[in-house]
């Protein structure tokens, strides 16, 4: 029997362009982004549709998913609030927009967080020993179960719990444990339904007194999938969400249908662990693979594989179908998608920390996923520079560092200081505008806020 599998060609280099080294900051445009264009054309009927259309499928709408969409559309955007960034030695500024710091949707605030995620766990959680990458999924028939959000995030200790089990079983011990990292992922390469789980785990146990055993096995990929089953099944069990003979059946299929994956061991340089932290916490939608007019009547999306269910390596979707499929990925309000087990849960590094037995890099910090996001609070500057490798407080004239003297969040005072910076660009005949509203908006803002505007240029990297 032959087999047609439709693929979507891959975009490649235009080779008489040259790739673009510059170190200049490009000011992000979020506006012209496929996805924002999208939900700007089509979130108000996707959510006054949302009950007829995709409530059968995906669930009740979520609080999360509006407040989502109507954050995303204001992040980036001057208009909607922003810091002054200045020069002290030049005196040169502009406007920095504020971010919506959503993870999932927003590809740029989800892209910072995963520079802060693949940071905190490299230099606050990682002692250097052996590590593994291991990725777990569940066959179709369980997906849909784990649409009950509360019970996805308990597949990450599920996960753990199973190599756990089996590197004790390989140390010949129960009384250490070994330390992971865990990431929840529900989205699959073509933005199907498909949970999962990434744990970055050391490979080998933890002693209380810290001291590590390292473990050389690496188990069978079926016996990981054989134990993680049973776990997974007992789950679904007790909650009541399948029935005895369902678990017969599926313990009686020659193939457990979950999909295991243990990586050889991770070298403990300063790099690789954070590429590989960075990766699992990857988000589940990519812009630049969304192809077609974002206001016409079909998005298609690829992916850089062929989809075995949909033997293609793209899908093709009504737009508001588009929306459903994206919001579905979109973690509650105080979800935890990223969780730490064992030698590196927040308990047991809270009581080495109250003994003073943190290691060198960990006693310098508190513990956790609220950690993480202190840091990106903290380190905007510093995230920007990893995500787009530049630093947005080099100033573009002189070279100085930049601050940041104000915040800027009063509408009306938004409104006087983005006039003022039109009323500076210069006319047709170059010269900037002299009179008019424009002009006494200027002098009005220079008033209100205090601002230079004739040094003002807005730029967006947030
Ligand atoms: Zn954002
Ligand atoms: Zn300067």
């Amino acid at each position: 029997m032959s087999c047609t599998l439709a693929v979507f060609p891959r975009e490649s280099p235009d080779p008489r362009v040259p790739a673009d080294r510059s170190p200049v900051y490009r000011p992000r445009k979020p506006e012209v982004s496929p996805l924002w264009q999208l939900v700007a054309h089509h979130a108000h009927a996707f959510l006054a549709a949302y009950d007829d259309r995709h409530a059968t499928r995906f669930g009740p709408l979520r609080a999360v998913v509006p407040r989502a969409l109507e954050s995303f559309q204001r992040c980036g955007i001057p208009a909607h609030g922003f810091a002054r960034v200045r020069c002290p030695d030049c005196r040169h500024e502009y406007l920095l927009a504020f971010s919506c710091k959503q993870r999932c949707l927003c590809p740029s605030c989800h892209a910072k967080r995963q520079a802060a995620f693949g940071e905190f766990v490299t230099e606050e959680i990682l002692p250097p020993v052996p590590h593994r990458h291991v990725g777990i999924s569940l066959p179709r028939r369980l997906r849909p179960f784990f649409r009950r959000r509360k019970r996805l995030t308990r597949l990450a200790r599920l996960a753990y719990e199973t190599i756990k089990d089996l590197l004790q079983a390989a140390a010949a011990t129960r009384t250490a444990v070994p330390g992971a990292v865990a990431c929840v992922q529900s989205a699959g390469n073509l933005l199907d339904w498909h949970p999962h789980v990434h744990l970055l785990v050391s490979w080998g146990l933890f002693h209380r007194d810290g001291s590590f055993i390292p473990v050389e096995d690496t188990p069978e990929p079926e016996t990981v999938a054989q134990l993680f089953r049973h776990r997974v099944l007992r789950l679904l069990l007790e909650e009541g969400a399948i029935e005895e003979r369902v678990v017969r059946n599926l313990l009686a299929w020659p193939h457990t249908g979950f999909g295991t994956h243990v990586s050889r061991a991770i070298p403990a340089d300063a790099t690789t662990p954070g590429v590989v932290a960075r990766y699992m916490a990857r988000p589940p939608i990519t812009p630049e693979r969304m192809l077609g007019e974002t206001s016409g009547p079909r998005i298609i999306y690829r992916s850089d594989a062929v989809h075995p269910r949909h033997q293609a390596n793209f899908r093709v979707f009504d737009p508001l179908d588009f929306l459903a499929e994206v919001s579905a990925h979109i973690p509650d309000a105080h979800e935890k998608t990223t969780l730490f087990y064992g030698w590196y849960s927040n308990r047991t590094r809270g009581y080495r920390k109250q003994r003073g037995l943190l290691g060198e890099a960990e006693a310098e910090t508190s513990t956790g996923e609220e950690r993480a996001s202190l840091n990106i609070r903290r380190s905007w500057a510093r995230l920007i520079q990893q995500v787009y490798e530049v630093d947005p407080l080099v100033c573009v004239r002189c070279g100085g560092t930049m601050k940041i003297i104000a915040v800027i969040e009063r509408p009306a005072v938004i409104r006087q200081i983005r006039s003022a910076e039109l009323a500076t660009k210069p006319g047709p005949c170059g010269a900037p505008h002299r009179s008019g509203e424009p002009a006494r908006a200027a002098r009005s803002a220079r008033r209100a806020g205090g601002c230079p505007a004739a040094r003002v240029v807005v730029r967006t990297v947030l």
